[in-house]
This record gives C-alpha cells, structure tokens and sequence, in this order.
C-alpha cells in the first residue's frame, strides 16, 4: 500500500486470482482499522499543503502522473491481465486511456467567477477543494475508473485515498506507488483490503467526498454512510443499457459497433449493451450478423498472443452469468450461439445470444455484466422506447439507423444519462459521463465533473 508516497505493509495479507487459471499469483496487503486511521492522518495532512499549492503546480504533477504510467505501461498492463483476465492488448489501453484522462483533467478550467461588482457588492463565486476524497472502484475496469476520478480529485486540491475491488488491487497499488512520486508527500495514498474496508473509509468522518464506482446495491450503503455527516458523493452505478435498432439500421454496423457495444470486455461493463430491441422484420438478419461475429472471436488467456476477450473476473460473477441464462433458457428463451459452460480451467464463458427474451425474464430485467446478449423483438418504435425505458436503470442508451433526423429524435426520448445515435460505448474524457436513476449521482469528467470534487463558496463584499 501507499500511505501519501510511503510504501506500507500490513500485519495479513490476502490472495489475488488470477480468473484465466483460478489459481492465485499473488497477494497484496490487508489494511487493519489501524492503519486506515493512519492512512487517513496522512490524507489529512496532505491536504492541509496541497490544497494551497497553485493551480500550475497541480497540472503539472497530473501531467508527470500520466507520464509514469505510459512509461510503466507493460508493468501495469501485465498486472491488469493478471487480476482481471483481459487480454494484454486491452490492458495496455486501459493504462493509455488512463494517463489520457489524466491529462485530460490537467487542462480543464473552472475559474473563480465575479458574479456582482456594484456599488452594493462585489461577489465572488470560489471552486473550493473538500478534503480527504475516498476513491472507491470496481474490478471490471481497475485502473481506468480509478484514474478518471483521480484527476479531477487532485486537480481541486483534494488528497485522496485509493481503494479497489478485493479481485483487482494489484496494478492500482503499483499505479498509486509510482504516480505518488510526483506528488508532494500525503497527497495520494491507495489502500487494499475486503468490502470491509470500503465501509470503514465511507464512515469515517475524516472522508469528505467519496467517488463511488460499483454496483446498486453497494452504492446504497455508501450513500447511507455518507449521509450520517453529510459527506459529498458521486456514484457510477450499474446499467441495463438498451440498443434499439431501427428498421432502415445499416447491418453492417450491427457486427461492430452493437456487436462490440455489448461484448467488449467480456460484458463486464457497466455502460454496455444489455438488452437489444431488434424490428420484427430484421430479426432474423440481425441475428445472423451476430452470430457470424462471433464465431470469428477468440476467447482465453490475456497473457497468450491472439486473444480478443478474456475470462470473467471471479467466480461469483461466473456463477450469476450462467444462473441468468439458465433461467431465461428456462422460460422461454432460445440459446442461438453460446451459454454451454466451460470445465475451466479458469472462469470462461462463451459469448451468448439469446432470442424469445421477454422483458420479464431476469436476464433482460436485471444487470448480467457477462457475455450475454438477450434479443427482444419489437412492432412499433413507441413500444420500444417505452420497453427501453422500463427499467430502474439509467446509464446509457442507443439508437441505430440510416435516417439521422429520426433517430436522434427517438435517441431524445430515452431516460439515461447519455444517449447515442449509430454508437454505444463512446467515451472520452472531455464528454461528461452519468446516470439517470439507479444508475447514479453526479457526473464524471470535463468542468462538470471537477465540479463534483469542490466545494462552492461564495465571497461577498460590501461596498
Ligand atoms: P461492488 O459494488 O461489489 O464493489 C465495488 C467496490 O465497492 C469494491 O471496491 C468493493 O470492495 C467496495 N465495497 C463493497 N462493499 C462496500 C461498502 N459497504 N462500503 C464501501 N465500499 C464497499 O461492484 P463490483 O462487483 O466490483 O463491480 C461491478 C458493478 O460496478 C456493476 O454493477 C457495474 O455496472 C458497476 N460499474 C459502474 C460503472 C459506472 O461508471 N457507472 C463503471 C464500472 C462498473
């Protein structure tokens, strides 16, 4: 672990696995509620000085981070495949995507603004930094979600303290161990231990912001924590992105951009294609295109050459994919291509296309952050948006056909944070980036995303 630039170790440690072998390579440290008291100390400190340091000063070191991972870029990305199974190639742009957001955030300005200047007052609109910001992430996408809220955090003048997912920790302490070196001392800290730990840090008071990416479920216990002492709070929570595809779509966008709109990463990602609202009378050759897509797709070890998806991250996961098929199967739905479980080694799983899904099956209703693609046949693109827009989720959304005008025009009736048009999984780190509904609180990136890691404050002088 990292404690503000100073290597710590802990009293016990815990495994990783390795999700391509099922066997653990290594182990990482377990922080005890001692030495998050400790940790948070140091944060505390850190932020006293940095918080003062000019604005310059803080892009500069944003920028020197980025420069340490791209030039540490094959040790992460090793790491990345090790603990979360994608293949190397995909692991190296998550550390490039990485250090992108983080220049990206160097840039973004949110000037103080004098909004009066009178003969009554002159009023000062400030940006000012909160405290100690608590970073808590997810396994799918370890080091990228830790970095997009990272710059933002830092270029406030927050410290922050680092905390990733039990199955991903590994390149996030070696990401924070490298980039503290261009921090002053207890700026950026990283922490490793269970589900406990982030509950300890979401309680402290010590905590000011927390940055929540993660599941529904865990992100109602981290706003209830922060509630108790009304800390601020982002969450990046789960989708149920729906692709509806209009009847003049152009097919051949339907084997790349839909096809890897919901299998990129292995589905393991929160803004992916979940549901697939496919017209009556293409139903038949969309499924053809996907299936023909498939069977060109290499599945396996991220550390063997020739790879495009790895395996699932862990076996719980691996478990509640191949639950939510079998129940669907069970109702009604027909496998096409995939859903045949593999003997391991490892927690593979076949792409798989279902068609006969109806909106109440549970693979359609629920998030399945897997390889499954469930086809819902619709007649008139009224049901379809209403059918999209069923659901407590509220992430992203998309709409594909030749006629822009209209599908822009459907795009504008979906509830979700960002709606696309001939596209799905289109981030960048100027756009900004939330969900409506379940799907969280808050936005990432760009001003409005800096925004979310201040405290606005107002300067108001009598004349
Ligand atoms: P999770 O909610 O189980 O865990 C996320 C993090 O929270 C982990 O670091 C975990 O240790 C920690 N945690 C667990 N219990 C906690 C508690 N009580 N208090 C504080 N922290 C706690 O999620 P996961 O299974 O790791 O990730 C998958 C989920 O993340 C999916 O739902 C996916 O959609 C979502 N996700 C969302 C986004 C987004 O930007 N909206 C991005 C990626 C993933």
């Amino acid at each position: 672990m990292t404690f503000g630039g100073r290597p710590v170790d802990a009293p016990t440690t815990f495994g990783v696995v390795n999700p391509a072998t099922g066997i653990e390579f290594t182990s990482v440290p377990d922080c005890s509620p001692e030495q998050l008291e400790e940790c948070i100390g140091t944060a505390l400190s850190g932020f006293a000085t940095w918080s003062r340091r000019p604005i310059a000063e803080r892009r500069h070191a944003l920028r020197r981070m980025a420069d340490i991972l791209s030039e540490n870029a094959d040790f992460l990305a090793t790491l990345v495949t090790l603990e979360q199974g994608k293949p190397l190639p995909a692991s190296a742009r998550e550390i490039a995507d990485t250090a992108a957001s983080l220049r990206a955030a160097a840039e973004i300005e949110l000037d103080d603004e004098i909004i009066q200047d009178d003969d009554r007052y002159r009023v000062r609109v400030q940006y000012r930094p909160l405290g100690p910001v608590a970073i808590i992430t997810p396994w799918n996408y370890p080091v990228f979600l830790m970095g997009m809220p990272l710059g933002p955090a830092l270029l406030a003048g927050n410290s922050v303290i680092v905390k990733p997912s039990p199955f991903t920790p590994v390149a996030t302490l070696e990401a924070c161990r490298l980039m503290s070196a261009a921090l002053p001392e207890g700026v950026l800290s990283a922490v490793s231990g269970g589900n406990d730990l982030g509950s300890r840090l979401t309680s402290h008071p010590g905590i000011r912001k927390i940055s929540f990416t993660g599941s529904v479920a865990t992100g109602r216990k981290v706003a209830h924590a922060a509630v108790s002492d009304f800390k601020r709070f982002t969450l990046e929570l789960g989708g149920n992105d729906a692709a509806i595809l209009l009847d003049d779509v152009d097919l051949s966008l339907v084997g790349k951009g839909v096809f890897w709109g919901a299998f990129t990463n292995c589905g393991q990602i929160c803004a992916g294609i979940k549901r697939l609202f496919v017209p009556d009378q293409l139903h038949d050759a969309v499924v053809d295109e996907l299936v023909a897509r498939t069977a060109r797709v290499r599945i396996g070890d991220g550390m063997v050459a020739g790879m495009h998806l790895g395996p699932i991250n862990n076996e719980p996961q691996l478990r509640r994919v191949a639950e939510l098929v079998d129940d669907a199967i069970a109702q009604g739905a027909k496998v096409v291509t995939g859903a045949a479980g593999t003997n391991g080694p490892g927690y593979f799983y076949p792409l798989t296309i279902l068609t006969d899904c109806t909106d109440d099956m549970r693979i359609v209703r629920e998030e399945q952050f897997g390889p499954v693609l469930p086809i819902l046949r619709y007649q008139s693109v009224d049901e379809a948006v209403t059918r999209a827009n069923a659901t407590e989720f509220g992430l992203s959304g998309s709409v594909w056909g030749r006629d822009i005008a209209r599908a822009e025009d459907v795009a504008g009736r979906l509830d979700c944070g960002t709606a696309y048009v001939n596209a799905h999984l289109a981030l960048e780190p100027h756009i900004p980036f939330g969900g409506h509904k379940a799907s969280g609180i808050g936005v990432s990136n760009g001003r409005w995303g800096l925004a979310e890691f201040t405290n606005l404050t107002v300067r108001q002088t009598a004349r």
